[in-house]
């Protein structure tokens, strides 16, 4: 049968067939067919700025990403035991991104398979079952990601409902958290602080895993000398640690390419993924030879379709595309232009609490008190409805779900910024 193209028929047939533990977005969601750079495109052919998927990073439809799988599916695509170029070449091109230490590379499918075996070496490496994890992140849906991922946002239960070998601290929160205003440094003491006392009752974590810039909870910067912290106290009972980058990292923080050198450390074991696949389905774990030979005595790993010739030229052409395409630096002067004309924005609406973030992963947090910071979690969901009615698609983020998650493809331009912000501050005016 034709395909139903009217928005609500296929919202009704999607209903009936297609799982809705994740909700889709928008009350009346457009049917989107076609994406090119920046923009969707819906079957009116409205087009869309495209505010929000970080995942493809090089742009929608990337012609010299959609030529080279056309080739590669023409010749080869094979799983990893075979000996072929493509997985070494992407394999050296990511240990070359990464501190020298960090030399061996796991190739998955997701940021959760990526998340999932991260926590698996760790428990190799160590023999601990303990992690430490922060609250209000979100890590991934298979088994052990799920039970570290703290979102209320993605799970109303979460916190009541983890298992007993993972601990949570406090959100590094700066914006909202119990310690705002506070040292930067008060976050980092109370995490080490929860290490050391996990640790003198006998029960010391084996691992701690965050975001390296708290992508979740709307694109905020840990606080200074956090991980340095966190990260020292872990290592001294002989835990590792993992940094998760499957949103921050490869570029979109502008002025650097993995979130971790934001805070000047070097984790243990990094869990990559999204935007090195562009929406093809690529993750990543990097570590050290040691980690790796000990899971290798104690645990077994094959991905079928991980590391395959497709996914690997998948990986190195975005990589090529990042380069040749100068995506980290748009996302650097780009976003510097953005953040300055969101923060313009609170000069004249009370509703803008913070802008956060860097490059182009930045969050705009809604308040309807500055003192207070009552989250405007009703307003933050109507404005993204009005905005997609304007032609821009962004969705809310955080536990709260007050904060706009801002994170394009990374060649966005300036004009496209302006258009986005110019939407906003009319519905900020006028009403939504
Ligand atoms: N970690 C983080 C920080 C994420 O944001 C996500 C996805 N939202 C994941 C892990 C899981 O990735 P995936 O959806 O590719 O399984």
């Amino acid at each position: 049968p034709p395909l139903a193209l009217a928005p609500g028929d296929l919202l009704a047939r999607r209903d009936r067939t297609f799982a809705s533990v994740q909700e889709h977005y928008f009350d009346e969601p457009p049917v989107i067919v076609r994406g090119w750079k920046q923009y969707l495109i819906d079957a009116d052919a409205r087009v869309y700025l495209d505010v929000l998927n970080n995942v493809t990073a090089i742009g929608h439809a990337h012609p010299r990403l959609a030529s080279v799988v056309a080739r590669q599916l023409r010749t080869l695509n094979t799983n990893s035991r075979f000996n072929y170029p493509a997985v070494v070449e992407f394999s050296e091109r990511l240990t070359a991104l990464l501190p020298d230490d960090l030399d061996t590379v796991f190739l998955v499918n997701s940021g959760s398979e990526a998340v999932e075996l991260a926590l698996r070496l760790a428990r190799a490496a160590t023999d601990r079952e303990g992690v430490l994890a922060m609250r209000e992140a979100y890590h991934g849906w298979t088994g052990l990601a799920d039970a570290v991922s703290t979102s209320i946002a993605d799970n109303p239960q979460a916190l009541a409902t983890r298992p007993g070998w993972v601990h949570t601290v406090e959100s590094p929160n700066s914006y909202r958290g119990t310690h705002r205003g506070a040292e930067a440094s008060v976050y980092g003491l109370e995490a080490a602080a929860e290490v050391h006392r996990l640790a003198a009752e006998g029960t010391p974590v084996g691992a701690v895993i965050a975001e390296t810039f708290y992508g979740n909870a709307g694109g905020i910067p840990l606080p200074d000398g956090y991980l340095e912290a966190v990260y020292a106290a872990v290592r001294e009972h002989g835990g590792v640690a993992i940094a998760d980058e499957v949103q921050v990292g490869y570029g979109r923080l502008g002025e650097w390419f993995w979130g971790f050198e934001q805070q000047g450390v070097v984790p243990d074991i990094v869990a990559v993924a999204k935007a090195m696949g562009n929406g093809h389905p690529l993750g990543a774990v990097v570590t050290t030879r040691a980690i790796a030979d000990r899971f290798r005595t104690q645990g077994y790993f094959f991905s079928s379709a991980g590391g395959s010739p497709v996914s690997c030229v998948v990986g190195l052409t975005v990589l090529d595309v990042l380069r040749d395409e100068r995506l980290q630096e748009n996302a650097t002067i780009v976003g510097a232009h953005l953040a300055r004309r969101l923060r313009e924005l609170g000069d004249r609406h009370p509703l803008v609490g913070a802008v956060h973030g860097s490059g182009l992963y930045l969050g705009l947090e809604f308040v309807r008190d500055r003192d207070t910071l009552e989250p405007a979690t009703e307003e933050t969901e109507a404005i993204c409805e009005r905005l997609r009615e304007l032609g821009v698609i962004v969705q809310p983020t955080s536990d709260r779900q007050c904060v706009l998650k801002i994170k394009p493809p990374l060649c966005l331009t300036v004009a496209d910024a302006d258009a986005f912000v110019d939407r906003l501050d009319e519905v900020l005016t006028s009403g939504w």
